[in-house]
């Protein structure tokens, strides 16, 4: 079995698919992995993997799923993974599925994109890209309103050439026990057959979902709908965003203190070791001359990210923002405090943009009234959509 050392460093195992027939590589077991936001998404994740077993039942091949949490499952849009693994025969499930975690994806699904630009889905890791163990010829399957080339400015290179597939729509929250069901999970397991036949043909997943009774025509359709709207792009070796990961270095048992110890703060310091890393899908947008200095913002942020400037005005530290929205519900000035989709700030990271404000106040209007424009996340919609969330509407007339 491997441990949790080993998978802390990319595998060098991982062109194994080269030089190998397509029969060899179609008979081979196959690992897909779906990334997701803790307790938001993890319905619809096991949904997913359910269906991914079921699926290759249908050809008589076998299959498991495994779920991994790197933070507590109880934390509300922590990164997280869970896996389905298929094999022709029981031997070799047996062999993929004694790992802590499969080392080469065939195909990662991110089901929600802000995602895309690392994810820290087991503390001890560090920040990952996205596509670390995407093996050669590989899938990467992402649910997202942004084009190829956006994405490729936050998702690392390969030394081989992969297929990056995209799925038109936004996070969705289907199958969380307070919304209706969305049909997201229909949509991606009709991307997935059509970029991925290997995993299972569509005649095969579209006869799982008429044997059961709880679907209908609805799903039926969504399943198509993910079929025909999946944008396929091929990816050369060498293109995308360079990859700078760093495998965290591990302390050996020597090195080991013998209990956690969290070093106390001094009165208005913050602790260096709490950063946010990649739980973050929008963040806050502060409208500096319209802001009454209530200091609401300020009282209610549960992780205390406001300061409070000479003036009285309240920055974000967006190092340690973890995007929760409450900022911008309490805020009693409308459009104060606005929730931006965290991959428009992809240039600016976590920079404290105050002083570009102070500087030159009708520049940082531009600048703040084009994110907003770009990739504003209406908070009631998006925790109350009662239409699916997919983009264009289409399947929101079918339905209605
Ligand atoms: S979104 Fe607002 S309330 Fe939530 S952590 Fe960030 S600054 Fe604090
Ligand atoms: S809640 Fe809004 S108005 Fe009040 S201090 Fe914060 S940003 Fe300013």
């Amino acid at each position: 079995m491997s441990s949790g050392t080993e998978a802390n460093t990319p595998p060098v195992a991982q062109d194994s698919a080269a030089g190998r027939s397509s029969t060899e590589v179609r008979e081979e077991a196959k690992s897909v992995e779906f990334t997701y936001r803790g307790i938001y998404q993890k319905t619809l994740a096991a949904n997913l993997c359910k269906h991914v077993v079921m699926a290759a039942r249908k050809r008589d091949w076998l299959g498991s799923t495994i779920q991994r949490y790197g933070d507590s499952p109880e934390r509300n849009g922590v990164p997280a993974k869970q896996f389905a693994v298929i094999a022709p025969d029981e031997m070799r499930l047996q062999e993929h599925m004694a790992k802590y975690e499969p080392n080469e994806l065939d195909v990662i699904t991110v089901l929600d994109d802000t995602l895309c630009d690392g994810v820290e889905s087991w503390a001890f890791y560090g920040r990952q890209p996205i596509n670390l163990r995407l093996r050669r010829g590989g899938t990467l399957l992402v649910i997202s309103n942004r084009s190829a080339e956006e994405l490729l400015k936050v998702i690392p290179r390969k030394p081989w050439d992969w297929t990056l597939a995209i799925l038109p729509g936004t996070p969705s929250l289907g199958g969380l026990w307070v919304y209706r069901d969305d049909g997201t999970d229909m949509r991606v397991l009709g991307a997935i057959a059509r970029t991925r036949p290997d995993i299972f043909e569509f005649s095969a997943v579209e006869s799982v979902v008429n044997e059961d009774e709880k679907l209908g025509e609805e799903h039926l359709a969504a399943l198509r709908d993910g079929y025909e709207e999946v944008v396929i792009h091929e990816v050369a070796a060498g293109v995308g965003k360079e990859d700078d990961y760093e495998p965290v270095r591990l302390p050996g048992y020597k090195e080991m203190r013998e209990g956690i110890i969290v070093e106390a703060r001094k009165l208005g310091e913050r602790n260096p070791d709490y950063k946010t890393s990649s739980d973050r899908t929008m963040r806050p947008v502060v409208n500096f001359d319209t802001c009454i200095k209530c200091r609401q913002c300020w009282l209610d942020c549960p992780d205390e990210c406001f300061d409070i400037t000479e003036e009285g005005f309240h920055p974000v530290n967006y190092d340690y923002c973890t995007g929760c929205g409450i900022c911008a519900q309490v805020c009693p000035v409308e459009d104060c405090i606005v929730m931006v989709n965290d991959l428009e700030f992809i240039e600016e990271g976590n920079e404290d943009v105050f002083p570009m404000w102070k500087e030159d106040k009708e520049a940082y209007h531009r600048w703040r009234e084009e994110k907003i424009a770009n990739g504003r996340i209406e908070h009631h919609d998006y925790f109350n959509a009662d239409t699916w969330a997919w983009s264009g509407g289409k399947q929101a007339d079918r339905t209605s």
